[in-house]
């Protein structure tokens, strides 16, 4: 849906129309309805792009939008299939000469697993910026309104290209390599434990702490055409560490599975039985990689486990959501732990 432009903002030259910003929509709390605006309950997923549009007028003074309902799930719901046609409506909209950039609506549980795969498969040559709520649409004081406000303004500046995906939620601006849910509540819930956040908003604009990386992308780049269907792709599951961790999990799951992450403690550690069973499934041909249940730091090879001898791949500042995404898309080419070091090593 086109909605009508609005005069220009002193932003824009005068008389130039304003720029088009694609917004495709695939649910979440931005899009969730309560009982009652006092309420702690919700269903995310609720309301349609169109009404989500409609509750901020002022969007029409920044930018003319069409509209795209891709899902509306809670994206504890997210699946592969949804990422395959996310991916492909914004490569095909990247190759629209009319449109500036892209906005995804996005439920915050899993929104940074869609930007970091948006990056693995979608050649980012426009603003692309996900963004969510932490507040359903119908809640009082609701922060979906305002972060739909910034994000439409930072994917029509030229300055949010060249980075990859961003995100932006509560004024500041993440990359999709960083960025992380770390907050089960509140509104201050996204956060780059690394390298911290690389900008914010000031009113309409972006003000970068940086300038974009020399190589456009930081990401190695998987072509969907061929990655064949998501049901098709390789199965990658996380087993997550803890204190007297037994091998039989792991086994069972090596059974099933085509890869394993392991969310460690420490720098991707676990018991020695863990380890052992993780062996004996890099032994059987599962890729096995290590990565940190911490939130942040860096997993590197060799610190207290011979990842070599063992034929694991270590993570790097990956967390575990981000390397199984990382691996599943690394198993369609390769089953070498040595090629998909690699590809974790790519920064
Ligand atoms: N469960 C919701 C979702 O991820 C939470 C949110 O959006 O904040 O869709």
């Amino acid at each position: 849906m086109d909605q009508t432009p609005a005069p220009a903002t002193s932003a824009m030259t005068k008389g130039q129309p304003l720029p088009l910003v694609a917004v495709l929509a695939t649910g979440g709390t931005i899009a969730g309805v309560q009982a009652s605006a006092t309420s702690s309950s919700y269903v995310a997923g609720s309301i349609t792009v169109e009404q989500l549009m409609a509750s901020v007028p002022q969007l029409a003074g920044l930018a003319r939008l069409r509209t795209e309902q891709i899902a509306n799930v809670g994206s504890q719901n997210m699946t592969h299939a949804v990422w395959r046609a996310l991916a492909a409506r914004v490569s095909a909209l990247e190759a629209d000469p009319d449109v500036q950039g892209v906005v995804v609506t996005h439920g915050t549980d899993t929104l940074e697993e869609t930007a970091f795969f948006l990056g693995l498969t979608v050649p980012a040559s426009k603003p692309l910026v996900l963004v969510g709520a932490m507040r359903p649409a119908t809640a009082l004081s609701a922060d979906g309104p305002a972060n739909l406000y910034a994000a439409v303004a930072l994917a029509r500046h030229a300055s949010a290209k060249a980075r990859g995906p961003l995100v932006i939620m509560n004024g500041d601006i993440h990359t999709a390599r960083e960025v992380q849910k770390i907050a089960a509540s509140g509104l201050n819930a996204f956060g780059s434990p690394n390298g911290g956040r690389i900008g914010v908003m000031v009113g309409i604009e972006p003000l970068f702490h940086g300038q974009p990386p020399q190589t456009p992308s930081a990401f190695e780049h998987f072509d969907l055409a061929a990655l064949g269907p998501a049901p098709q792709w390789p199965r990658v599951a996380i087993v997550y560490a803890h204190a007297d961790l037994q091998a039989d999990v792991i086994d069972a799951l090596a059974a099933l599975y085509d890869g394993l992450v392991l969310a460690g403690v420490g720098d991707g550690n676990a018991t020695d039985a863990a380890l052992h069973a993780l062996k004996r499934a890099s032994g059987q041909g599962v890729a096995v990689v290590r990565a940190s249940r911490t939130g942040s730091g860096y997993v590197g090879r060799g610190a207290e486990i011979d990842d070599g001898a063992a034929g694991f791949i270590a993570a790097g500042e990956l967390s575990a959501q981000k390397a199984r995404v990382l691996l599943m898309l690394g198993l369609t080419r390769t089953r070498d732990p040595g090629r998909l070091q690699a590809l974790f090593d790519n920064r």
